[in-house]
């Protein structure tokens, strides 16, 4: 390593571009390099899932395009570049045969889709979308299409089955849990989403899994572990995402859930730093855009030399089903207490007390969805 070696970022998402950001705040001449392993749009991830109901194409969600990043940004950026390996000790990302040393370096390459080995003809008609290349590639799928088949009934499955409904397709979710949302809202929350995207025209699968996905003449042909069989133009499996971690974890480095970073975002090797969707941060992964930015915001001052601990204050997730809008804020994973649910038909106020009466979590639905800001004021921030 020498003196004028850059901080290198692996990844141009909202974590690698808000730290960017951020650290041209407080420093305008530190040397940036940025790898990505995509093309280096600029976008919102969010937007994702409300691309058909706007009717927006992958160029129209992209906000800036890796030559216009640099510009702004005073950085490198690397497109098409997969880093293949870290060497802690000697201080560089490899890239294949070619090393690039760091004086600090951030992990900021987010999540993998988790992906499930199903049998079948039809794999090629399997997509997910968890970036913009993705989006790019699944509209051009679903183009003059109408049967979608979604995998999975969480917050990416609900959306997206809201968003494609708008988007003038018939959909089908199948998924094994019983309620749509399954961990993140009580059964009567669950219940009132489900409703509603039923209403607007969603066909439910609940408690099924796909066993297998086939070619037939007129699409591919779903067959549901009770032998139900749909038949569709395209399956879009959202099922999960997992932090991503093996390189991490082959370069030595500390990792559980995500790569185990403190709230300075410090890994367990000397100047090397994690955030975003890969970083387990104080033991908390958070798959959300308010947490990157408390870290982006934090991190850019401990690498300009001045260290601060990231603060997580209370952060409500809005899901994106208009059908029936949902404001969830999680309970603390292996949190005790209990919920209690009020509110009528699909406006609903669910409400995660523990023991001695304290708000740990709650679940808001319909109209109620904007007591989310008052109702946040009264839960214990996850950080003081
Ligand atoms: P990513 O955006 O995934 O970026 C990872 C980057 O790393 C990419 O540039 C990738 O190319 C690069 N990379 C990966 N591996 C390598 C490698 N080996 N070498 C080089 N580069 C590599 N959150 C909310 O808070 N609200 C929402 O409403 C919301 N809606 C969402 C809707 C959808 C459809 C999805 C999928 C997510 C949504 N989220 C939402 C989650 C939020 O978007 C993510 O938490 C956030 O965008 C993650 O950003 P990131 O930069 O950590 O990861």
């Amino acid at each position: 390593t020498s003196g004028n070696d850059p901080i290198v970022i692996i990844g141009t998402g909202l974590a690698g571009y808000t730290l960017a950001k951020e650290l041209r705040k407080t420093d305008k001449d530190v040397p940036i390099l940025m790898l990505t392993a995509d093309d280096g749009h600029s976008y919102s991830k969010p937007m994702l899932s409300t691309g058909f109901t706007k009717n927006k194409t992958a160029e129209q969600l992209s906000m800036a395009d890796p030559g216009r990043m640099v510009e702004q940004l005073a950085v490198d950026v690397r497109t098409f570049t997969t880093v293949t390996g870290i060497d802690a000790e000697k201080q560089c990302v490899l890239v294949g045969d070619e090393a690039i040393t760091y004086s600090k370096l951030v992990l900021a390459w987010g999540a993998d889709v988790i992906q499930l080995n199903i049998a079948g003809t039809a794999q090629e008609s399997v997509y997910a979308v968890n970036d913009l290349l993705d989006y790019r590639r699944f509209r051009e799928a679903v183009e003059g299409k109408q049967r979608i088949l979604i995998m999975g009934a969480g917050l990416i499955g609900c959306e997206f089955a809201n968003d494609l409904i708008n988007g003038g397709f018939k959909v089908d979710i199948v998924a094994p849990c019983d309620g749509v949302l399954p961990g993140l809202v009580p059964d009567q929350a669950a219940a009132a989403v489900q409703d509603g995207l039923t209403e607007a025209g969603t066909t439910f699968h609940l408690g099924q899994v796909v066993e297998s996905i086939d070619k037939v003449e007129d699409g591919v042909c779903c067959t549901l572990d009770n032998g139900t069989q749909v038949v569709v133009d395209a399956v879009l499996s959202a099922v999960g995402l997992r932090p991503r971690v093996q390189l991490a974890k082959d370069a030595g480095l500390t990792v559980a859930k995500g790569i185990v970073v403190n709230r300075l975002l410090e890994t367990s090797a000397p100047n090397v730093y994690a955030m975003g969707d890969c970083a387990e941060v104080d033991g908390h992964v958070m798959l959300y855009v308010l947490p990157l930015m408390e870290c982006a915001r934090s991190l850019a001052k401990t690498l300009t030399g001045t260290p601060k601990e990231v603060t997580y204050g209370v952060m409500p997730v809005v899901i994106k089903t208009p059908c029936c809008p949902v404001a969830v804020l999680p309970p603390p994973v292996g949190a005790e207490g209990e919920w209690s649910v009020s509110g009528e038909g699909r406006d609903l106020k669910a409400l995660f007390t523990d023991e001695s009466g304290l708000v740990k979590g709650f679940a808001l639905t319909g109209a109620l969805v904007s007591e989310r800001q008052a109702l946040a004021k009264a839960v214990p921030p996850i950080h003081r």
